[in-house]
C-alpha cells in the first residue's frame, strides 16, 4: 500500500515532528538527519512539522532553537507546518469519529481515574481506562457538555492484534486490548499527540514514519486510529536508542546533549552530521569520513541497526579535530572569532596557524591563546623554573633573552629571526630548556603552549619584552 502511494507521488514523503518543549538534542537531530538522508536518497520530500498542540509545555523559543539547529547542521526541509495552525483539520476528524461512535466524551475525573489506576496496578494489571463512559446516552452527554462538566475525548480501541512491519525491526505485533480507550483530545479544539500525528501523517501524505524507538509503543495506537479513520497505513522505521558510554539512555548526565551546546563548545556542523550518521547506521567498510552529500549517496534504512547506538565522545572529538584541520586558516580564524573577541582577523589567523593541528574544539582556542590578550599574566613564579634552576639562573636566563631579542629591529621581528638570534645561545647551555623554558612561560604564563619563537613573533616586540620584564620583576619580588 505504502509503496503504491509512493509511486503515485514520485518519491517518499517523510517528516520530523518535534514538540517544541525542549532544545534540539542529539536524538532529535539524528532523527531529522536520517529522514533527510532517506528523502534525498530516494528523491522524496522531507517535512518539518512542529507539534505544538500542548500549549502549556510548548514554547516558541524551543521552536526557534530546533529550526536554527537544523539550519546550522545543513538539514533542509521542503515543507514546514505548525500544528497549532491546523486546529480546524483536527476538529473535523474528531467530529467524524464522534459522529460514527468511534470516539466518545469521557467525564471521569482525574481522581476517579487515578484511583482506578492504583487499583489495577495493585492487582498487577497494566493500567488502562475501564471504558466507563463508553456507553453514556446521547442525552446525558449533551447535558454534561451544556453544564461544562470537565471532559476529554476518547477513542474506542478495538481489542485485536495489531501487526506491522517495521523496516528496521521486522514484523511486530501488539495486543491492543492492553492499550484501552486512549485519550485523543482534551476538547474539539485541543487534539492530543497520537491523534494529531495520525491526522497529519495522512493529510501530509507521509509514506514513512522514521522516528526514535521510544515511540514504538505509540505505533499500535496510531495504527488503530488510522484504521478507524480509513487512512492507509504508513511504513514505520524505528531508530535505535542512543546510549551513553554506560549503556543507559543518553541524557544530560552524560554531558552536553543539545545541538546548541555542541555548537557553543566549538564542534563543527560537519562533525556532528558525520558523527550522528553513525549513531545506528553503518555503511560497512573502513571509511568513516562522510559529508552530507556522500551520506546521501550511501544511506539506506537496511543498514540501520536494531541495537542501541553508543555515543562515543572520543570519536566526536577525533572527527572534530579532523574537520578543523581541513579548514583554511582564514576560515578557521573566522570560526574562532567568538572565542577570542579581542583579536582581529590577522592576529587570529596567526594564532590559529600555530594551534590548528592540536585543536579538538574551537572553544579550546580561548584556553590555548587567551594569554595573548590578557593585560597581565597571572602565574606562579615557580613555573618559570626549568629542571633545577636557581632563582639567580632564571633571572640570568631571562636577561639573556631580553638582551638578544631587544637587538632585533621591529621590522625584522619574525619567527625566523627570533629563532636565529636565540638558538645559538639556547644550544650553548646544557639544554635548550634553560633559555627557552623561562622565556616561554614569561610570554604565556602557561605550563604547556606552542613554542616561544612563534609566540614571541605573534605577540610583537613590545609585548614580548614587556612580559620578559614582568617575569624578571616576579623573580625579584619573589611573587
Ligand atoms: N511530537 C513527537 C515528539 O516530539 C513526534 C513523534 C513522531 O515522530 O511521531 O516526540
Amino acid at each position: 500500500m505504502a509503496q503504491d502511494l509512493r509511486d503515485l507521488m514520485g518519491g517518499p514523503r517523510v517528516r520530523m515532528a518535534p514538540s517544541p518543549t525542549g532544545l534540539l538534542h542529539v536524538g532529535l537531530a539524528r532523527t531529522a538527519l536520517f529522514n533527510y538522508l532517506f528523502a534525498q536518497k530516494e528523491g522524496g520530500k522531507f517535512i518539518l512539522r512542529i507539534e505544538d498542540t500542548d500549549r502549556e509545555r510548548s514554547d516558541p523559543k524551543f521552536e526557534k532553537d530546533i529550526v536554527e539547529g537544523l539550519q546550522w547542521l545543513g538539514i533542509k526541509w521542503d515543507e514546514f507546518y505548525r500544528q497549532s495552525e491546523r486546529i480546524a483539520i483536527y476538529t473535523q476528524y474528531l467530529e467524524k469519529l464522534l459522529k460514527e461512535s468511534k470516539a466518545y466524551y469521557c467525564f471521569c475525573s482525574e481522581d476517579e481515574l487515578e484511583s482506578k489506576r492504583q487499583d489495577q496496578m495493585s492487582r498487577g494489571e497494566a493500567p488502562k481506562y475501564n471504558g466507563k463512559c463508553r456507553e453514556l446516552q446521547a442525552a446525558e452527554v449533551k447535558k454534561y457538555l451544556a453544564e461544562n462538566k470537565p471532559s476529554i475525548i476518547r477513542f474506542k480501541a478495538t481489542s485485536k492484534k495489531v501487526m506491522f512491519h517495521d523496516l528496521i525491526r521486522g514484523q511486530l505485533e501488539f495486543d491492543s486490548s492492553l492499550v484501552g480507550d486512549i485519550a485523543i483530545a482534551k476538547d474539539l479544539a485541543t487534539p492530543l499527540y497520537n491523534f494529531a500525528v495520525v491526522v497529519d501523517d495522512f493529510a501530509m501524505k507521509i509514506t514513512h514514519v522514521i522516528r526514535g524507538e521510544d515511540h514504538i509503543s505509540n505505533t499500535p495506537k496510531q495504527i488503530l486510529l488510522q484504521e478507524a479513520l480509513d487512512f492507509p497505513q504508513v511504513q514505520y522505521a524505528h531508530l535505535p536508542l542512543i546510549l551513553g558510554p554506560d549503556r543507559s539512555k543518553l541524557s544530560k548526565r552524560h554531558g552536553a546533549v543539545s545541538v546548541a551546546d555542541y555548537k557553543k563548545d566549538g564542534y563543527l556542523p560537519e562533525t556532528l552530521v558525520n558523527f550522528m550518521a553513525f549513531l545506528g547506521w553503518n555503511p560497512g567498510g573502513e571509511r568513516e569520513i562522510f559529508n552530507l552529500p556522500s551520506l546521501v549517496k550511501e544511506f539506506s534504512l537496511e543498514n540501520v541497526q536494531k541495537s542501541g547506538a553508543i555515543f562515543n565522545l572520543k570519536r566526536l572529538d577525533y572527527l572534530n579535530g579532523f574537520y578543523i584541520r581541513q579548514k583554511s586558516i582564514k576560515k578557521l580564524a573566522e570560526l574562532c572569532k567568538s572565542y577570542l573577541p579581542e583579536a582581529d582577523q590577522s592576529e587570529l589567523e596567526k594564532i590559529v596557524g600555530i594551534y590548528q593541528e592540536r585543536l579538538k574544539k574551537l572553544s579550546e582556542i580561548k584556553e590555548l591563546a587567551g594569554f595573548f590578550f590578557q593585560d597581565k599574566l597571572v602565574y606562579d613564579k615557580e613555573l618559570l623554573k626549568w629542571k633545577n634552576m636557581t632563582d639567580k639562573e632564571i633571572s640570568q636566563s631571562l636577561d639573556k633573552s631580553e638582551n638578544l631579542l631587544s637587538k632585533i629591529k621591529e621590522a625584522s621581528w619574525t619567527k625566523e629571526n627570533i629563532e636565529k638570534v636565540l638558538m645559538p645561545e639556547a644550544e650553548r647551555v646544557k639544554d635548550r630548556g634553560y633559555l627557552l623554558w623561562p622565556l616561554r612561560v614569561a610570554l604565556t604564563g602557561q605550563k604547556a603552549s606552542a613554542g616561544p619563537f612563534e609566540i614571541a613573533a605573534i605577540s610583537g616586540k613590545e609585548k614580548t619584552l614587556k612580559r620578559i620584564q614582568n617575569a624578571k620583576l616576579k623573580m625579584q619580588n619573589n611573587n
